[in-house]
């Protein structure tokens, strides 16, 4: 039975990949679930017929998290729903071509910063304004996708994409410890090379495949053991677990 008070949770680039799989992760976990998403509309609404399938309520609500004032009006589109903003999973992310650092553009580095880490900014601040008791909030989680590239800096691939890591890992740190006094716990989530369709956008699609045999599991890993990992974090079970960076990678 559907409880009276909606607990939000937002999946930010929630229509596919790690994101999907996060949102039917959380519904069978009794969340409900709002799903952003950036282009792709018919496959944000085919995974709320999902949601609601399981019984819990979902909204779309498209934003491109690197515009602040789309990521604004995401936020207040879901107030308007009713119920509380609980839950928080900064998932959206992009990678670019893979290529050598000489090669590189601003723009590129740009695209990459405004959606990987500034996007991450704008809804964690979202977020904290809705949920932290010193706003008037009853507190909640913060899950942010980060990458093991953070540490390995994906050389020869795309350093750029792994640098924007490495800055969501310290912002998880640091976010941690601020919130935490005020009923938020933030924590981390650091995936090895999962199967998505993320790969194809930098060209890596048969590299990332090939690279199974180097992986200490030797597989690549499904979304759906990555959704697992952030709705642990986002729930109750976690009580005690802030600031943490989970590796989800077969032991990479
Ligand atoms: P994916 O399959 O490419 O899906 C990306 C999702 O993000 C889509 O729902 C997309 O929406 C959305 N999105 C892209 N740009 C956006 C923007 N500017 N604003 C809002 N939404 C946006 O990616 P994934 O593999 O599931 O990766 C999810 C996260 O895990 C990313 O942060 C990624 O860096 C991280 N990660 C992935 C891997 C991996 O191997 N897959 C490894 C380490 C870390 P549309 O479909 O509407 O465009």
């Amino acid at each position: 039975m559907m409880s009276p008070v909606s607990n939000w949770v937002l999946i930010t680039g929630g229509s596919r990949g790690i994101g999907a799989a996060t949102a039917l992760r959380c519904a069978a976990a009794g969340w409900d679930v709002a799903i952003n998403y950036a282009r792709d509309a018919a496959a944000a609404d085919a995974l709320a017929g999902q949601v609601r399938a399981l019984g819990r309520r979902a909204v779309t609500l498209q934003a491109d998290v690197a515009d602040e004032d789309q990521v604004a009006t995401m936020f207040e589109r879901l107030d308007a729903q009713g119920g509380r903003l609980a839950g928080l999973v900064n998932n959206a992310g992009i990678v670019a071509p893979v290529a050598r650092l000489e090669v590189m553009t601003t723009e590129r580095w740009r695209r990459l910063f405004e959606v990987n880490v500034l996007g991450t900014l704008r809804c964690c601040q979202q977020a904290a304004r809705r949920m932290s008791t010193r706003h008037g909030g009853a507190g909640g989680a913060i899950v942010n996708l980060s990458s093991r590239a953070a540490e390995f800096g994906s050389a020869g691939i795309y350093v750029d994409y792994a640098a924007t890591k490495g800055a969501v890992d310290t912002l998880t740190k640091g976010l941690a410890r601020e919130l935490i006094g005020e009923g938020i716990r933030v924590n981390g989530v650091r995936p090895g090379i999962i199967e998505t369709d993320i790969h194809a956008a930098s060209g890596m699609g048969a590299a990332a495949a090939a690279a199974a045999s180097t992986i200490p599991i030797q597989r690549l890993g499904r979304a759906e053991e990555v959704a697992e990992a952030i709705a642990w974090l986002l729930s109750e079970a976690a009580s005690y677990t802030v600031g943490a960076l989970l590796d989800v990678a077969g032991g990479r």
